[in-house]
């Protein structure tokens, strides 16, 4: 071929973007397209050195039309030292005559003489300073003379699979560095989500700690306020009583200030028992004994107990069971406790009605729980307090007289149990107080 023809191939070669985008197969097969085509052999293949400098293996073969590459071709040192020692030269092999070549002479007999190849042609390919293998060039039939044009032509497209191999290393850097980068994107968001969430809750945790020290000041300034009230009373009865004295008047004469320090001491008694329950079940020491009991006997029982003082308002007490109730786990006392509240707050707010306690099953998703309703028919309460009563010292006005803390211990030792207290109520007709339950409180 004319050496204008083997420029203009070898410039169209050079020119493919499969070369500086690195895709290597294509590469190959266009380069040795162009050594077919311009050296006119009939086999070409491109070779590649094994980073052990041992071996050496056909990337790709092609054979006249058809393309080939069977299984993995690979030559070692250890079967052709010769021809590896041509390769260590790192210089072109120009076998005019490959059968009696001594750097190809090893092939003879197991692949020249059977594909009928006379002449070889064997150029470097280089890829940074290195030579990392060749691209061999084989003519069958009479054995021709390499010109010197045809082996410069061979060693610049042997140069274009160097430059191939050079941006196919680096199109892999780069994938492995966007990789690399889109994994430390994803870290730095990582971390700073995580660092977000810290700031949260470390947000959030601060202002429940202010807001519960701020309740507790309340609570203190409630405390002293409620204490006072009584402790006044007492003192001033007491001023009274001395007065009294002085002015000789006798003991049974002093009968009606004696009552109401006794009740005002009482009264204060009431409230300091009553704090003292609160501030247990809010520090989360209420300690819970759990036992097993059947739920009638209990309800007779503690119904018996506050009894009387329902039907001091001129009240009548009834109670109503579903049938066969069966039995709970939970602290007795502590229910017992919870009841007699709702029950005495029923009777204190009712005058000539009715206070039924009415227990029944209630399941809430898979949780069976028993409700035990008080039911009045007594003042009732008006919406804007509902919300109210369970909160420390809540008293509606013109109802004062109690402490205003038994809502509030009920509805937090029946969460300590696991249950709730709710209530409806309607001013004039009536109130329904409900403590729930849970069958087994005692996990809770
Ligand atoms: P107290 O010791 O003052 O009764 P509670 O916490 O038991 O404290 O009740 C708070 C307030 O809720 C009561 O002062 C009263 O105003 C209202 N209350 C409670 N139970 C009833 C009821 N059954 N009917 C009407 N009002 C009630």
């Amino acid at each position: 071929m004319m050496r204008e023809e083997l420029e203009l191939l070898l410039l169209s070669a050079s020119r493919s973007s499969a070369i500086d985008g690195g895709r290597l197969q294509e590469s190959y097969h266009l380069i040795l397209d162009a050594v077919c085509r311009g050296l006119q052999v009939a086999r070409a293949g491109v070779w590649l050195l094994m980073p052990d400098r041992m071996r050496i293996r056909c990337e790709l073969l092609v054979d006249g039309e058809h393309h080939r590459m069977e299984e993995e071709l690979i030559l070692t040192r250890a079967q052709f030292p010769r021809y590896f020692e041509a390769l260590d030269t790192e210089r072109s092999i120009t076998a005019h005559n490959a059968r009696h070549d001594p750097q190809t002479s090893e092939f003879r007999e197991s692949y020249l003489e059977p594909l009928g190849i006379t002449s070889m042609l064997d150029v470097p390919i280089r890829h940074r300073g290195q030579m990392v293998g060749i691209i061999c060039c084989e003519h069958t039939g009479l054995a021709r003379v390499w010109s010197h044009e045809e082996a410069a032509f061979a060693a610049a497209l042997a140069d274009l699979v160097g430059r191939a191999l050079t941006a196919h290393s680096q199109v892999q850097t780069e994938q492995e560095l966007r990789a690399l980068n889109a994994t430390l994107e994803e870290r730095v968001r990582d971390r700073t989500r995580a660092l977000e969430n810290a700031l949260t809750e470390a947000t959030l945790a601060r202002r429940e700690a202010e807001e519960a020290n701020q309740a507790k000041s309340r609570f203190l300034a409630n405390v002293s306020h409620e204490l006072r009230t009584p402790l006044g009373g007492i003192l001033g009865y007491c001023d009274l009583l001395i007065d009294d004295a002085s002015h000789d008047q006798t003991i049974a004469e002093a009968l009606e200030e004696l009552t109401a320090i006794q009740g005002a001491a009482e009264h204060l008694l009431a409230m300091i028992n009553d704090i003292l329950d609160l501030s247990q079940v809010e520090a989360g020491a209420l300690h819970l004994k759990a036992t097993s009991w059947p739920i009638e006997p209990f309800v007779t029982e503690t119904l018996a107990t506050v009894r009387p003082d329902v039907e001091r308002g001129q009240n009548r007490v009834h109670i109503e069971f579903e049938p066969s109730l069966g039995e709970v786990v939970a602290d007795r006392g502590r229910v017992r406790q919870i009841l007699i509240n709702l029950l005495s707050n029923a009777g204190k707010f009712t005058r000539e009605g009715t206070v039924t306690l009415k227990v029944r099953r209630h399941t809430e998703g898979s949780v069976e729980t028993i409700a035990f309703e008080v039911h009045d028919t007594g003042i009732g309460i008006s919406e804007e307090h509902l919300d109210h009563l369970f909160t420390r010292f809540y008293q509606v006005p013109g109802t004062e007289g109690g402490t205003g803390l038994g809502l509030a211990i009920s509805k937090a030792v029946a969460e300590a149990m696991g249950g709730s207290i709710t209530v409806a109520s309607e001013p004039g007709r009536g109130s329904v107080f409900t403590l729930f339950l849970p069958r087994s409180a005692a996990a809770a």
